[in-house]
């Protein structure tokens, strides 16, 4: 029957999802039939390619549900990665030799922590000039709220003095950086290139679609990377809220595009990061003044989620401090935003159980990030802001899943990665925190297909569903998380990844 043939099949271990089934079919890039091995193994013809699990497990692809893709090119690419530092001379001395290496050109480094540093301190102006004294150069914080410039680079900043801008130190927060970040971007091709990385990078971590929180100016360069055949990972937009108007004139409707780029929605900030210290708060930082910064009130958020709505498109706000969930909430209650609409709450870490309450009844979508439990517990980045009491109620995931709160799973870049989110969800310090392996799975899947509204094609493995697909090294079920690797990645029924030396 070489008509009905599948295309792949893989057999001989667990599909997630699917209990007693232990093989897969994929056709024309959909996925044919799942079941045991003795109804699937019948559709292989001639042509049929075969891959066999020998009892490792495959996961539908994975999809961060909150990313920054162009970024997570450019750390590979073009930025000086500080991630990996062990201190704060160690990040200076990486910017020197970055400088040394771009004579005359910008040079920015990125996500750096000072939490992860024995100097347990923010970088400052004096420190960039010191390690760059000729070229611009700036290095931002890795939760991208806090920007240190050297002086040169503070040249090109138009802002005056304020909250956000401390010259002294040459610390910018915010929209404050922005000017600088767009002064440094480097040039198209570079762009491209960038983004042809994050995508090749995605793939390697078992990554088949992402929900791209993106810049201004972005869309032309996924076009074009998508005309190249650069861009391998279905992207869902998330615009800044600035072109809402735009959208709205043109009738472009959540999901406009095709299977692989879409419009979406838009993205608005209510505050910042408690790395930063921005993140808006009802008591004070532990460990510096100030409740943080409301980005936004509850009548202008209202009015923007009642615009977004008509028009179609999903509102994606960016809350992380109780004071911002609460802000957020009540312009929610104000918009009587439909439940059927799928807005998110990005991030959503410190919310209140009578919260978590109205995010359940108002039907929002919690976006979060496990990655970010990295800097809960003893001693931690999050105790040391916010004190033991706070951090202990953080990034509340299992109260969010007790509500029945669509829970949607993304990295932030902070970095790229799943296994690596799923694990510290799998071992958080604290219960409200922890989930099982299969739950963090599903927000990691089916959660975040749902929150960018294709669940009905992403997310799951069943038949009719596109074959994105990911083989693990192993199968969760037996075997300790932190064992595995991803073996293979499938989208649409093509191989994107196959990592070397796997089976
Ligand atoms: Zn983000």
């Amino acid at each position: 029957m070489p008509a009905m043939a599948a295309d792949l099949i893989l057999h001989g271990g667990p599909i997630f999802g699917a209990e007693g089934a232990d093989a897969l079919a994929v056709r024309c890039g959909k996925i044919a039939a799942v079941g045991p091995a003795a109804e699937v193994l019948p559709l292989r013809g001639p042509e049929t390619a075969v891959v066999p699990l020998r009892g490792r497990m495959v996961l539908p692809g994975f999809f961060d549900a909150h990313v920054h893709f162009l970024r997570v090119g450019l750390e590979r690419t073009f930025y000086i990665d500080l991630s990996g530092t062990r201190s704060l001379s160690q990040a200076l001395e990486m910017l020197a030799e970055g400088a040394r290496s771009r004579p005359g050109e910008w040079v920015v480094g990125r996500a750096w922590d000072e939490s992860r540093w024995p100097e347990r301190r923010y970088l400052e102006r004096a420190d960039l000039d010191r390690a760059v004294p000729k070229q611009p150069c700036y290095a931002m914080r890795v939760d991208g709220h806090l920007l240190v410039a050297n002086t040169l680079a503070l040249a090109r900043c138009t802002r005056p003095e304020g909250e956000l801008v401390d010259r002294d130190l040459g610390h910018l927060r915010e929209e404050a950086a922005w000017e600088l970040v767009r002064a440094a971007r480097p040039d198209r091709e570079t762009l491209l290139a960038a983004l042809a990385a994050a995508s090749r990078h995605a793939a390697s971590l078992g990554i088949t679609a992402v929900a791209d929180i993106a810049g201004s100016d972005h869309l032309p360069l996924y076009q074009a990377a998508l005309r190249r055949g650069a861009l391998r990972t279905r992207t869902f937009l998330y615009l800044p809220i600035e072109h809402l108007p735009a959208l709205r004139a043109l009738g472009i409707e959540r999901g406009f595009g095709s299977p692989l780029l879409s419009i979406q929605g838009v993205k608005v900030f209510a505050d910042g990061s408690i790395g930063a210290r921005t993140a808006a708060l009802s008591s004070p930082y532990q460990d510096g003044s100030g409740t943080g910064q409301l980005l936004i009130d509850r009548e202008a958020l209202a009015r923007r989620w009642g615009e977004a709505e008509e028009a179609g498109l999903q509102l994606a706000v960016h809350a992380i401090g109780d004071r911002a969930i609460e802000e957020v909430l009540a312009a929610a209650e104000l918009a009587r935003v439909s439940p059927h609409a799928r807005h998110r709450i990005e991030h959503l870490e410190l919310a209140t159980p009578s919260q978590l309450d109205r995010v359940a009844a108002l039907g929002l979508v919690a976006s979060m990030q496990p990655n970010f439990l990295q800097w809960s517990g003893r001693g931690g980045m999050y105790e040391e802001r916010l004190g033991p009491e706070r951090d202990g109620r953080i990034d509340p995931h299992r109260e969010v899943l007790a509500r029945g709160i669509p829970l949607a799973f993304g990295s932030d870049g902070m970095p790229i990665g799943p296994l690596y989110g799923i694990g510290l969800a799998l071992d958080a310090p604290h219960p409200v925190q922890r989930l099982s392996w299969a739950e963090a799975v599903r927000a990691y899947t089916e959660g975040a297909a749902y929150a960018a509204g294709a669940e009905r094609e992403l997310g799951a493995l069943a038949r009719g569903r596109r074959a994105d697909l990911v083989v693990l090294s192993g199968n969760p079920a037996r075997t300790p998380w932190g064992e595995f690797r991803v073996d293979l990645t499938i989208l649409g029924g093509e191989r994107i990844y196959n990592r070397e030396g796997a089976a």
